[in-house]
């Protein structure tokens, strides 16, 4: 660990039938109350899905303590580090789908989790696959593995529609289909519906983006990693990769994402320095001139949207109401 990144930032996820998620959840918060973590936990009957940040003490005796437990034994952490916090809270929650979809998929039927050493193989060596980034177009827009293809996927409902498509287009019987997502979780997900509608041959990255990064570097990947925290993008390792995001204004290269100060637009935006500064941290003009604008940080505007209130905590002279 170097010694400017004194903080764990932990990302895991693990299917595992928890009896009493309530309970697991208290628990939790209990372990978290005096020691210095942030997090994003979601807690439910299927499992556990988390990201943290923590100082080197309290990440090591959370990966015991959680490793303790029966149901979390074989959870897998991935590690990165980074210079402050990267939740603005502890936030541990109860959720009744650890991935969210409308009715009962049958997640017993998976696709095969492959390495990223065999996946790096396999995108080097396998004729006629289909490739698929099963992420948000504003992910994929930061960074994605090269020829990787983004079908639509925002809602569960978007992603049958394309993997009936794709079923038309190709012999879902012989056809490699090859996904991955940030942290791997959603593959779970969308691996099954390919299953469902009779692709044989599903690989989901394990551990995602984040687990290639950590194992395998940058080869095949260009870009950033689109995380969901105060980091908003990071490196998937120390190697260089090709910047593939550009200035939504004057589509200048750049990897930095921001939401709009204009509280009422809030649009997540990729955008150059130049263009940031001329809109004080807004998307476009008349975002500039709208009646709930949030402060422009010069220092540090590469944060997040904070519900309103933080800034009214931390501003003396609140714009608005
Ligand atoms: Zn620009
Ligand atoms: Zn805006």
């Amino acid at each position: 660990m170097p010694d400017s990144l004194p903080y764990y930032v932990l990302a895991f996820y693990h299917f595992s039938p928890i009896d009493n998620p309530q309970a697991e959840m208290k628990a939790h918060k209990a372990f978290f109350k005096e020691r210095d973590i942030t997090s994003r936990i979601y807690i439910s009957k299927q499992g556990i899905n988390g990201q943290m940040s923590a100082a080197p003490l309290a990440a090591q005796e959370y990966m015991e303590w959680l490793h303790a437990k029966p149901a979390f034994k074989d959870v897998e952490f991935k590690i990165h580090y980074h210079h402050e916090h990267v939740f603005p809270r502890k936030t541990v929650k109860h959720k009744i789908n650890l991935v969210a979809f409308d009715r009962d998929v049958n997640m017993e039927n998976r696709g095969e989790h492959v390495s990223p050493r065999q996946w790096k193989d396999m995108l080097e060596n396998e004729a006629n696959k289909v490739l698929i980034d099963v992420r948000n177009d504003y992910e994929w827009k930061v960074g994605h593995f090269e020829n990787a293809e983004l079908p639509p996927c925002e809602t569960f409902r978007d992603f049958e529609s394309y993997t009936q498509e794709l079923k038309a287009k190709v012999d879902p019987v012989k056809t490699p289909v090859m996904m991955y997502c940030t942290g791997g979780i959603r593959c779970e997900l969308y691996s099954a519906i390919l299953k469902e509608n009779g692709f044989e041959k599903v690989y989901q990255l394990h551990g995602g983006v984040i687990n290639y990064g950590l194992q395998e570097g940058t080869k095949h990947w260009k870009g950033q990693l689109f995380v969901f925290d105060d980091r908003m993008t990071v490196p998937i390792s120390e190697e260089p990769a090709e910047i593939v995001g550009k200035c939504h204004r004057c589509q200048e290269p750049t990897e930095a994402y921001y939401n709009c100060a204009n509280m009422d637009c809030n649009f997540l935006f990729l955008s150059c320095h130049k263009c940031l500064e001329e809109l004080a941290g807004c998307c476009k003009d008349s975002c500039k001139e709208a009646p709930r604008v949030r402060p422009y940080h010069q220092q540090n505007p590469h944060k997040p949207f904070r519900k309103w209130y933080n800034y009214f905590d931390q501003e003396s002279n609140p714009k608005t109401d």
